[in-house]
């Protein structure tokens, strides 16, 4: 039987997003400190095994969309025969990945004959040694080879995230936009978010509006698109999308200046097994017990109780010492 999860608002939730590791290759300025953050031990993180059980209870309880993060999740030993596993157990649920493309050289073409709906790619800039210090050890021309091999592979609706960051990339954000359309991407900018209160700076964010009037100069009027105008083109999620006289699509997700808290149909999986209702709160429901133990109903029920916590709305205050690699960006 297939119930649905609802919050207290009443908010119908059908989309998770699972880290599968904590682990991660890049150290991103907007997203770690310096020297990264202390890593779970093995035995804490879930198994793969757990989290094809734990897709069960998500399954069960009407989710229809999973998104695979971390960290980053192609660092993650027997990631592409888990997502195949994945597929095969879960053929209706939509699976995506998030990564920062390092990897896709060596994975694009097995991701691309698991079924995977779609992958979304950080991508903060073109200019190889801002690459560097953004990501902190990254190599540009490695994540660009990622990105020919994603294109080259024929992964489905893939997608790039920036994150416009004052004093950085916001000259870039034009030619980042450019590089997207010429080579088929959707690209989406997403204000700089508060995760982790040691990484944030009020100095460094951009707002939407900002954003918007930078874009307008360069490419001219924007016009707002509903999903009907773009007759399902474009993705249904938190982004809001604008379209320019060309036709070309930009996503901008402004999780800090307008909330999208009354649409947010989402939760959040760690990679230790803790469901988090809400990416800005702290509320946490451990489920790795249950999820161990194999107690489906159990776990049915832990999940449907700790979504009551997701609060109605954002706030920044509650917002914890987590940071984005931690909870599953
Ligand atoms: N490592 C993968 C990657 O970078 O794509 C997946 C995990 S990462 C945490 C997922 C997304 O979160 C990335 O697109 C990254 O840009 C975004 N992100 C991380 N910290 C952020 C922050 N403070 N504000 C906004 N987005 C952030
Ligand atoms: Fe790693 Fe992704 Fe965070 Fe960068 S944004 S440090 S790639 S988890």
């Amino acid at each position: 039987m297939t119930y649905q999860i609802r919050d207290v608002c009443g908010r119908r939730i059908d989309y998770a997003r699972i880290s599968v590791t904590d682990r991660c290759n890049f150290r991103c300025v907007y997203c770690m400190p310096h020297d990264g953050v202390p890593p779970l031990a093995h035995d804490e993180i879930m198994r793969y095994e757990d989290i094809i059980f734990l897709c069960q209870a998500l399954s069960d309880l009407g989710v229809r969309k999973i998104r695979f993060t971390g960290g980053e999740p192609l660092v993650r030993k027997g990631i592409v025969p888990f997502l195949g596993a994945f597929k095969a157990s879960f053929p209706d649920i939509s699976a995506s990945l998030t990564t920062n493309a390092s990897l896709l050289g060596r994975y694009a073409r097995e991701l691309a004959s698991v079924g995977l709906s779609g992958i979304n790619i950080s991508l903060d800039t073109l200019d190889p040694e801002k690459f560097r210090f953004v990501t902190r050890r990254g190599d540009m021309a490695q994540a660009m080879d990622g990105i020919s091999a994603a294109l080259a592979s024929g992964i489905p609706n893939i997608k790039t995230n920036t994150v416009p960051i004052r004093g950085f990339n916001d000259d870039e954000l034009p030619l980042i936009l450019s590089f997207a359309w010429d080579n088929g991407l959707l690209p989406r900018l997403i204000e700089f978010m508060p995760i982790g209160g040691d990484v944030w700076r009020k100095e460094m964010f951009i707002g939407e509006e900002e954003i918007l009037s930078t874009l307008v100069r360069h490419f001219g009027a924007l016009t707002p698109q509903t999903p009907d105008q773009s007759a399902g083109a474009l993705p249904l999620g938190p982004a809001r999308y604008y379209r320019d006289a060309k036709g070309r699509d930009v996503g901008v997700i402004a999780a800090v200046s307008s909330h999208f808290c009354q649409t947010c149909n989402r939760l959040r999986i760690t990679s230790s097994g803790q469901l988090r209702p809400c990416l800005f709160s702290n509320d946490e429901t451990p489920l790795i017990g249950l999820i161990r133990s194999r107690d489906l109903d159990g776990l049915r029920s832990a999940i449907v109780e700790g979504m009551r916590a997701k609060p109605q709305r954002w706030e920044q205050e509650r917002s914890g010492a987590l940071h984005m690699s931690n909870i599953g960006g």
